[in-house]
């Protein structure tokens, strides 16, 4: 019965089984749905639609149209009518519709439903005939009068419902279903006479110009204009036009064989096979959703009314073999015949989502490659992190910046020695400070999460907890925290040290009390759907870790390789810091050296553990690149403690060495430390780093080589801007690699390359490349160059407003910048490869775990991303997306 193209084209009306999903564009969204249930055999009310190329003429010519179009419609109603055995406007057996409006792009609330229409004094009594049931009836029809009289004749809806409150006041009741026969009676009446007065007209009591006027309301709704706003919004053309859908109505309040429900066809927060809902029995769609009554649980159908479950569940399996997906449903039971209403693609969780995607593939529904599709790669950072159970009621007091996900419970810590000691003792804490630095890492490790009131994405606290996989939350600034008080205050509400919080680091949101948390699992179906992930990409995915346990998590979220191991991160433990220190104030070359010796066996053995850890698989050293003075204490701290010590007077030796100590932070304060003395620039004034660095690595790798341990080792170079540095760098180390190789008398394998960070280095990428075995695009830093924005200032300051006025359409510190960033990371591909051919390039900032930059990355020939472990499965998933997209 599916009509052509040709006839869909010549028609304007048409019935719900000539059509499919094929014809959005002529039949709207709703009426192509519609179509498309009816051709493949569900139980669909009959129905017919009126296409979007008669509004658009409408709009165009005005009111000629509808009566163009009336004789198909009176035959369509014919056909309604003979397929029902009712007739519309009958007073004995009247046919009932709906009417909807429909455009081929969903445009919900632009124009609300007309039920029951057909309804008038004459076809009431039919009504009530044919159901035996009078108050069912003057409720349809009171419900008609008002629904047509708002809609189409444009009465102010509230004035309806302050009748319907006055009736309820004179009876005494408080619910509409209170409400007896006589009294809807009444107020249909009640109703009618609020028309006239309103638009001095009595309420149309003639069914087809009813449907006609109820036709013309849907056409003229298409222009009001909330329905003009919302396509100016969401870039919605103006001359889509809506169709209207003119369906046979059936109801769920026929009594205790009739029902109304909504449901999923698989469990759409585990994923679960089986059918998942709600229903009511004697109840219209409205009253489930609505709250007035208590709907139960879908299984309890099956002893209800049973043939009814069978169909529900027949319909269910068929929806999913077509529609190859979970899906929504809406449905209504009418003395005992199930009719299905309306079905769409049914929101679900992530856990629900992966067990879905995999099951379907089992059962035969879907391919991988499909199933892989399902899935959306940012969903599954919900997997990953303790989550706050969605089923708990929370009280927030206050809102940071969303650092690190994951959600922690734990006391109240301000100390950070305290916070160390608590937690290392199996406490549950929470660090909560102004900020963090390096001298904070001990208290942080030990805690559940942190809280800070200051800072911005990449503050110190925020890197450290992503890279950890800690939750965090940042830069709350309504928190006023005294630390002397051990106390932090929001808005007149005291939290002292000791009391339970709880911080979502994926909200950002601070809440009093302990929440119940949900643990994160790597369920059969997730490694199952990242296996067929792995498979299904060409882009190599490798993880950003510094220590061993982000080694293993890398790992274990299936990482092939170290992209970014970040030296700078093994100089701030707790054990090292007071060495790393003496090296920096050493006076002499002496002095420095014996310092760097006593680091050299620490970083060794990090190294030895994390090799050991990747088993072979690549993993990028870099060599260190913060700031010398991000080491030391701070100037302003410094100068506060020499003012009390000179004061005091007492301790001449105490103030000598904080004088010297000062001096030295003093020298190396810089005007812009982003910018400043760091990476391969202090690897240049201070080859013994480097040196000791490179040392560690070799030695590391010499030492697990001969234990039968292989290591495919790449070391970094961070902020190089000029050929010269990293051939000068390079020398050096290939010297201590040597000398390293000689003394175990082990040759080793080894490359060297450097951070593309710097836009003078993208541009210069074929020079640069001489010295380079391979690329690594740092866009952290890139990007803060190429946009001249420091980071932090932007995220802190005014990032929201340029956010918020269009200025810019994305943060480019969260997906890649195409137009700006992306454009130089294209030129360095270019002119790198052309200077040494398949020269390997990779990511390693952070944007490397963001689908949307994932999908670019894949697109500019990168060989791999490197992001945080907890991103692995993100852009694993990702990667496998962009490579399917693409085919
Ligand atoms: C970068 O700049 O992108 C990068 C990975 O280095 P870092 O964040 O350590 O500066
Ligand atoms: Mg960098």
């Amino acid at each position: 019965m599916m009509k052509s193209d040709l006839e869909m084209k010549s028609n304007h009306v048409f019935l719900f089984k000539e059509g499919s999903s094929k014809f959005v564009n002529l039949l709207g969204g709703k009426g192509a749905g519609l179509a498309e249930m009816t051709r493949i055999g569900l139980p669909v009310p009959p129905g017919f639609t009126i296409t979007t190329d008669v509004c658009r003429e409408y709009i165009k010519d005005g009111e000629a149209v509808l009566d163009k179009i009336s004789h198909e419609v009176d035959e369509k109603l014919k056909i309604l009518e003979k397929e029902t055995g009712h007739l519309f406007g009958d007073a004995s057996n009247p046919l009932l519709v709906s009417v909807r409006s429909g455009a081929p792009v969903s445009m919900p609330g632009m124009m609300e439903t007309v039920l029951n229409l057909g309804l008038n004094d004459q076809t009431v009594k039919g009504l009530i005939a044919q159901t035996a049931n009078e108050r069912f009836a003057y409720d349809a029809y009171r419900r008609f009068v008002q629904m047509y009289s708002k809609v189409v004749l444009g009465v102010d809806g509230k004035k309806f419902e302050d009748l319907i409150e006055a009736f309820k006041e004179k009876l005494g009741v408080k619910l509409d279903t209170e409400l007896d026969k006589d009294t809807l009676k009444e107020l249909v009446v009640a109703f009618k006479r609020l028309v006239r007065a309103e638009t001095g007209k009595a309420f149309p009591e003639d069914p087809r110009l009813q449907l006609k006027t109820a036709i013309k309301a849907v056409f003229e709704s298409w222009n009001i204009k909330k329905a003009r706003n919302y396509r100016r919004i969401f870039k919605i053309p103006d001359d889509l036009g809506t169709a209207v859908n003119v369906q046979v109505m059936v109801f769920g309040n026929m009594g205790e064989d009739s029902g109304s429900g909504v449901g999923f066809t698989r469990d759409p927060s585990t994923g679960e096979n089986r059918l998942y809902g709600e229903y009511l029995l004697n109840a219209q769609g409205e009253d489930v959703v609505s709250g007035a009554r208590t709907p139960q649980p879908i299984d309890t159908l099956g002893k209800k009314l049973p043939e009814v479950y069978e169909d529900l569940l027949r319909v269910s399996r068929m929806l999913e073999r077509h529609y190859k997906d979970m899906q929504d449903i809406e449905f209504t039971i009418e003395r005992g015949k199930l009719y299905i209403l309306q079905t769409r693609t049914g929101k679900r969780s992530a856990q629900a989502a992966v067990k879905i995607a995999v099951d379907m593939v089992e059962e035969g529904l879907l391919t991988e490659e499909e199933a892989l599709m399902k899935v959306e790669p940012e969903q599954l950072d919900q997997l990953l992190h303790k989550r706050i159970d969605p089923k708990v009621d929370t009280k927030v007091i206050a809102k940071g910046l969303p650092a690190s996900p994951g959600a922690a419970s734990g006391k109240v810590v301000f100390n950070t020695d305290e916070a160390a000691k608590l937690g290392n003792a199996g406490e549950k804490v929470l660090l909560v400070r102004p900020e963090t630095t390096p001298e904070d890492i001990h208290g942080m490790v030990a805690a559940q999460g942190v809280l800070t009131s200051r800072g911005g994405m990449t503050c110190h606290a925020a890197v450290v907890a992503r890279g950890m996989g800690k939750p965090a939350v940042v830069g709350a600034e309504e928190i006023k925290i005294d630390l002397e008080k051990e106390t932090f205050n929001i808005d007149g509400l005291e939290v002292k040290k000791g009391a339970i919080i709880t911080i979502d680091g994926g909200s950002g949101q601070v809440i009093l009390g302990e929440v119940p948390t949900i643990e994160p699992e790597l369920t059969t179906e997730f490694k199952v759907l990242l296996g067929w992930a792995s498979h299904a990409r060409r882009l190599g995915v490798r993880a950003n870790a510094d220590t061993p346990e982000a080694a293993k998590n890398a790992r274990n979220f299936g990482a092939e390789g170290i992209g970014l191991c970040r030296t700078e991160r093994m100089f701030n433990a707790k054990d090292r810091l007071p060495t790393v220190q003496e090296m920096i104030l050493a006076e002499t070359e002496e002095d420095r050296k014996r310092a760097l010796n006593k680091l050299l066996p620490m970083q060794k053995n990090d190294f030895k553990e994390i090799f050991r850890i990747m088993k072979g698989l690549p993993v990028t050293i870099r060599l260190l690149d913060l700031p010398l003075h991000e080491f030391l204490p701070k100037l302003e701290d410094l100068l506060v403690e020499a003012a009390t010590l000179r004061s005091t007077g007492v301790e001449e030796d105490a103030f000598k060495e904080k004088e010297r100590v000062l001096k030295k932070v003093m020298a190396l304060s810089e005007h812009n430390p982003m910018l400043g003395h760091r990476g391969c620039r202090l690897g240049i004034t201070h080859p013994e780093i480097y040196e000791m660095q490179t040392r560690a690595i070799f030695e590391a790798a010499t030492e697990l080589s001969k234990e039968g341990v292989s290591v495919e080792l790449e070391i970094m170079v961070p902020l190089v801007s000029e050929a010269n540095e990293l051939r000068f760098l390079r020398e050096k180390i290939e010297k201590v690699a040597n000398d390293v190789m000689e003394k175990f008398k082990v040759k080793l394998k080894y490359s060297i390359g450097t951070m593309i960070e710097i836009p003078r280095a993208a541009l210069t990428a074929d020079e640069i490349a001489k010295y380079a075995d391979f690329f690594s695009f740092g866009t952290n830093d890139l990007t803060q160059t190429v946009w001249g924005y420091s980071r932090d200032d932007a995220e802190g300051k005014f990032l929201h407003n340029y956010l918020n006025n269009k200025i810019v359409a994305d943060n480019p510190f969260e997906t890649i910048d195409v137009s700006g960033v992306g454009k130089l990371m294209r030129i360095a591909i270019e002119s790198g490869r052309g200077a040494k051919k398949g020269l390997k390039i990779g990511i390693c900032g952070e944007v490397g775990g963001e689908p949307r930059s994932v999908e670019f990355c894949r697109k500019i020939g990168l060989d791999y991303v490197s992001c945080s472990p907890f991103r692995v499965p993100v852009a694993n998933l990702a990667a496998a997306h962009a490579e399917l997209r693409h085919k």
